[in-house]
């Protein structure tokens, strides 16, 4: 055989396998077999194995048919019996305070105000005399023992400000609608007894008519001038936020409002050191800002599957831990006060309309349940004044916590999207009945049951920092409402397993309108999967509350696993 001849032949036994690598010799690039996997198809299959090529699953089956996909480069994982959910969708949360909290004082279900006065201390004497002390996440509900002294259930901020003379600290409360600051922060901020409550919110005073450390609502606005001091390098937080999604097992992100310069920001960092959770952002500015950033952020980036800006939002009212909520009738606790409406209605309303014009998802912020109400009216009135049938644009309410009984059909006839939080419920539940009374509670509370069996999507989540980005918490209040102290909230108005489930899957990808690349496991969609120790669907709820994510895979990728 001449030398020619041969390396025509070799020639051509290279395309040969060249041809095979682009179609079935090399298989799979992953296969994950041996496990239990729920797909949430259509028809709730269940699967032992699938198989990945690229980012995407390319076949769902039986160990056998899966195998059958394996080629010279596969990476097999034996998942011994692990249970594998579609990969985890958060529903609302806020990327850049995920982030952020990890840069702050982490005051999350800290046990008592003297504790958190040590952390503080601690602060202050790493810090330089000046410099901003920021914390986040206190909640006077988790305290087991009271502050020295108090105004109402909150502290007084003379204990704070005693080890902070030459440091402005501001302490964020976990709900994210209140504010604590020092002394030495309100000097700076010019607060004094004359300081008048802005609209929609109000400096807390003490006895003697001085600012006593809270702020509510609209008024946290009077220490912003201090907190821009403290600007986080946004690169970081993005990392931070992106690491602690992955650890969680969250595989797509729903970001619950970010202004639109940030947005940008992020927008650019992501572009040289890409995100490796899929992000979803809601737009959430002033009109004005809006109306000139929309064109230049709205939408995917370039057909990136990993960052999206899909939606608008807006807060119609507050949180009824801090009685912002907006309610039809006055709070039990405190009847001199029906809470607020944060945002003017005609703001709101505006919004909708750029909603409209871009083709974005509009969402509101309504806790109250008159927030609740008047953003159901807003949204009927918008879709009138444009003539637009709105029941397939799958605008949301945010938390949707409290619903007069006759407007919990609404949202299923104007085809809204509950975002809801399942630890929301059981974090809340203790004091809830104290703030809104028994009635309220039993039939307007976070009444999952009554919305499901009206046909409303409800999409879970966290809305962390307000809680931890952990999922489970959230998906065992969702199916047994049992509070941390052991007592159940209400708990006919839980979700079944396969319910919460897909609250955190499938319906999640519906409401950000990925239900056909994302939220379960079928040929042709992301390879995305969140992969447990144990089965979400068949454990005992005890054993359900130690449940841990052990890998994480986004696109194909495995991303985390637990140690
Ligand atoms: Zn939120």
């Amino acid at each position: 055989m001449s030398l020619n001849k041969l390396l025509l032949i070799s020639a051509a036994i290279f395309s040969l396998s060249a041809f095979f690598a682009c179609s079935s010799e090399e298989g799979a690039d992953l296969i994950l077999y041996n496990g239990v996997i729920a797909t949430m198809d259509d028809s709730m299959t269940e699967a032992e194995a699938v198989a990945v090529l690229g980012d995407r699953i390319i076949a769902v089956g039986t160990n056998d048919e899966v195998m059958a996909h394996a080629g010279r480069n596969t990476e097999r994982v034996d998942l011994e019996g692990r249970f594998v959910s579609p990969g985890f969708i958060e529903g609302h949360a806020h990327f850049p305070g995920v982030g952020e909290l990890r840069m702050q004082l982490d005051l999350l279900g800290v046990e008592s105000w003297q504790e958190i006065i040590s952390i503080v201390e601690q602060a202050v004497a790493e810090a330089e005399d000046g410099d901003l002390i920021l914390g986040r996440g206190w909640h006077q509900n988790d305290w087991t023992v009271e502050p020295e002294r108090t105004v109402g259930d909150l502290p007084h901020h003379e204990q704070l400000s005693a080890i902070s003379p030459n440091n402005p600290v501001i302490l964020r409360h976990a709900s994210g609608h209140m504010r604590f600051a020092n002394a030495y922060a309100m000097e700076m901020a010019g607060v004094d007894n004359e300081t008048e409550n802005p609209r929609g919110g109000e400096v807390v005073r003490d006895e003697n008519g001085a600012a006593a450390g809270p702020f509510r609502q609209r008024a946290m606005d009077l220490l912003l001038p201090i907190e821009e001091n403290w600007q986080p390098n946004v690169a970081e937080v993005m990392q931070n936020a992106n690491e602690e999604s992955l650890r969680f097992g969250i595989t797509t992100f729903g970001d619950a409002g970010t202004p639109v310069s940030i947005i940008e920001q992020m927008i650019e960092v992501h572009q040289s050191a890409p995100l490796s959770v899929r992000l979803h952002l809601m737009a959430r500015d002033s009109n004005e800002n809006l109306r000139s950033g929309l064109p230049r952020i709205a939408g995917q980036i370039e057909n990136d599957p990993y960052f999206t800006v899909s939606g608008i939002k807006k807060a119609i009212d507050g949180a009824l831990g801090t009685h912002g909520a907006w309610m039809v009738d006055p709070y039990t606790d405190r009847p001199e006060t029906s809470g607020f409406n944060t945002t003017p209605l005609d703001e709101i309303f505006e919004a909708g309309e750029l909603s409209l014009e871009h083709n974005l998802q509009m969402a509101v912020h309504a806790i109250g349940d008159r927030g609740n109400r008047e953003a159901m009216d807003l949204y009927e009135a918008i879709w009138a004044e444009h003539g637009v049938d709105g029941t397939a644009l799958r605008w949301r309410i945010e938390h949707a916590q409290n619903l007069q009984p006759d407007d919990i059909p609404r949202l299923s006839e104007l085809g809204l999207i509950a975002s809801m939080q399942g630890v929301h419920a059981t974090s809340d539940g203790p004091w809830v009945p104290q703030r809104i009374g028994e009635e309220r509670s039993r039939h307007g509370a976070y009444v999952w049951r009554s919305l499901l069996d009206e046909g409303t999507v409800i999409i879970n989540g966290t809305d962390a920092p307000v809680e931890r980005l952990d999922p489970l918490p959230s998906f065992h209040g969702s199916v047994t409402r049992e509070m941390r102290n052991g007592e159940f909230f209400f708990p006919e108005q839980s979700m079944t397993r396969e319910e919460a489930l897909r609250s955190y899957t499938i319906d999640g990808a519906y409401g950000i309108f990925r239900e056909h690349e994302l939220g379960s496991v079928e040929v042709g969609k992301f390879a995305d999967f969140t992969i447990f120790d144990r089965n979400l669907l068949t454990v005992s709820d005890e054993e359900l509350r130690e449940a841990k994510v052990t890998h994480t895979i986004v696109g194909g990728k495995i991303v985390y696993v637990a140690d």
